[in-house]
C-alpha cells in the first residue's frame, strides 16, 4: 500500500513548500494540486473541457504562479463538472510506489480520505499575504485582499470546499520559519509511519 499525505489548507499558508519538503525527504512522489485549477482557469474558455482535455503542455505554462491565475483558478474550481474531471488524476497520482505527497484544498476530505497523514495548514493572513508578496515581488495589501477574497470562494463553494478533514493534524505556521515548519511536518509523518 503506498503511503499517502494530504495536505491542505488556505492560500499561501506554506503548504506545497511544506509538501516539496516532505516528498523530498520520504523519497515519494510530490503533486501540487493547484496547478490543476491554475491551468484549467488559464486555459479560457470551457472550464469543463478545459479540465477533461488538460494537458501536460497547459500544466507547464509559465503563467500559472500569478495572483490572476490563482484568481482564475478559484473560480473554476468551485464548478463541481470541473473538480470530477480532476479527480481520477489525482488519486491515480496518490497511488504510486511507495508513497506520494498531495497538496491543495480537499485532499483530506474528497480526494484520499484514507491518507496515512493529513496535515492541515495555517498562518495568520497578513503573514501569508507578506510571504506570497515576497515570493511574488508584489504589493503586500493587495495580495492580503487577494488571499481574503480567494479564501472566502474556496470555503463558501459546496462543491468540496476549504475545510480540515476532522482527522486531520492542524499545523500553524504563523510564528515558524520555513525550516521549522518543514521540521514539525516530518516529526509528525515519522509518528505515522512507526
Ligand atoms: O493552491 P493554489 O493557490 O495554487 O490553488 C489555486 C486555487 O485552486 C485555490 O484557490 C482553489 O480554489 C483551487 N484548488 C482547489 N482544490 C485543490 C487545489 C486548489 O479547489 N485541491
Amino acid at each position: 500500500m503506498p503511503f499517502i499525505i494530504a495536505i491542505d489548507g488556505p492560500a499561501a499558508s506554506g503548504k506545497g513548500t511544506i509538501a516539496r519538503a516532505l516528498a523530498a525527504h520520504f523519497g515519494f512522489h510530490h503533486l501540487d494540486t493547484g496547478l490543476l485549477y491554475r491551468a484549467v482557469g488559464a486555459k479560457g474558455g470551457d472550464p469543463v473541457a478545459a479540465a477533461q482535455g488538460l494537458s501536460a503542455a497547459d500544466l507547464a505554462r509559465h503563467d500559472l504562479r500569478s495572483a490572476e491565475a490563482g484568481q482564475a483558478a478559484s473560480r473554476v474550481a468551485a464548478i463541481p463538472e470541473v473538480r470530477s474531471a480532476l479527480t481520477d488524476f489525482q488519486r491515480r497520482y496518490a497511488a504510486q510506489e511507495p508513497g506520494a505527497v498531495l497538496d491543495g484544498r480537499d485532499i483530506g476530505t474528497v480526494i484520499c480520505p484514507d491518507a496515512a497523514v493529513k496535515l492541515y495548514v495555517v498562518a495568520e493572513d497578513h503573514v501569508r499575504a507578506r510571504r506570497r508578496a515576497a515570493e511574488l515581488g508584489a504589493d503586500a495589501d493587495r495580495i492580503l485582499a487577494e488571499l481574503r477574497e480567494r479564501d472566502a470562494r474556496d470555503a463558501a463553494r459546496t462543491a468540496a470546499p476549504l475545510r480540515a478533514a476532522d482527522d486531520a493534524v492542524v499545523l500553524d505556521t504563523t510564528t515558524m520559519d520555513i525550516d521549522a515548519a518543514v521540521a514539525e511536518a516530518v516529526r509528525i509523518v515519522r509518528g505515522a509511519l512507526g
